[in-house]
């Protein structure tokens, strides 16, 4: 093999990788393949590559370009403030759902209680959690892998405050009542195309849909909430951007009050929050 300079490298792999951000998945894989950060890379652009690494560079660029996400090759992926490990059969956490994090934080009071339904890697109840670190938060999954994960990023991150509990939804917390209920529930519908599509495909089914309309999670977490709400606590639900007028009415049916949807950064209809009197 020719010698390989590590700034030639990072041009002629973002120059084959699709999407919208190709230098950055450059640099996060051959940061990975050599152990170091991205602000390192930048200090040493003129250093050759030695044989092991150019391969292993290799190795993980021509997955990226099979489609493998990017999180999932390194392990790892920015949320909130954390900086959190991902695998195969945990959901990649998504910036949208910072939303749900930002609206959640309010509505908990210093020392409340909050659930978080359906945790995946954790995202939502560790970035909670270390805004309050006196609140005590659970974080519910019905996929050992997952919780497997999420524990372990409470471990790496030193949260202390969550407490985690295998099971579906709200059933293995049963007597138990919260503040505030956050969840951010499979919700595409059983044939969407998306699913066929980008990171999705390599990502749990389980994580991502939900029934013939992607409401069944929702209609069971609506269903079952206000028995687990504390007076005056709040739902909080990410969801689809075609589904708010749909979680809009479920949750006044079942007789939530203060139902409203914030929208994200798109614009879109994205998390509906509402109070159980
Ligand atoms: N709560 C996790 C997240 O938002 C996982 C959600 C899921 O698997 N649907 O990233």
């Amino acid at each position: 093999m020719t010698e390989w300079r590590l700034d030639i490298a990072l041009l002629q792999a973002a120059a084959r990788l699709p999407g919208p951000q190709p230098r950055f998945e450059a640099e996060l894989l051959l940061g990975h393949a050599l152990g170091r950060d991205r602000a390192w890379l930048f200090a040493h652009g003129n250093e050759s590559l030695a044989v092991a690494q150019q391969t292993a560079f290799t190795a993980l660029l021509e997955r990226r370009i099979g489609g493998e996400p990017v999180a999932y090759l390194i392990g790892a992926r920015g949320f909130w403030t954390l900086d959190l490990a991902v695998q195969p059969g945990v959901l990649i956490p998504r910036p949208e759902t910072e939303l749900l994090v930002e609206l959640a934080l309010p509505r908990l009071a210093r020392d409340g209680r909050l659930a978080d339904l359906g945790t995946g890697s954790g995202a939502i109840a560790l970035a909670i959690a270390s805004e309050r670190p006196a609140a005590h938060v659970t974080a519910v999954d019905i996929s050992t892998d997952a919780l497997a994960v999420a524990q372990r990023n409470a471990t790496a991150t030193g949260i202390g405050n969550v407490v985690f509990r295998h099971g579906d939804w709200l059933t293995p917390l049963a007597g138990e009542r919260f503040t505030v209920i956050v969840s951010n529930p499979p919700y595409l519908a059983a044939d969407d195309p998306h699913l066929q599509q980008g990171d999705l495909r390599f990502e749990p089914a389980l994580a991502l849909a939900s029934g013939d309309d992607g409401l069944d999670a929702i209609r069971r977490i609506i269903a079952d909430a206000p028995s687990h709400l504390t007076p005056g606590g709040y739902l909080l639900l990410e969801h689809g951007w075609t589904q708010g007028e749909a979680v809009r009415a479920l949750l006044a049916a079942h007789g939530f009050v203060e139902v409203c949807t914030a929208l994200d950064l798109e614009q879109r209809e994205r998390v509906t929050s509402a109070r159980w009197l």
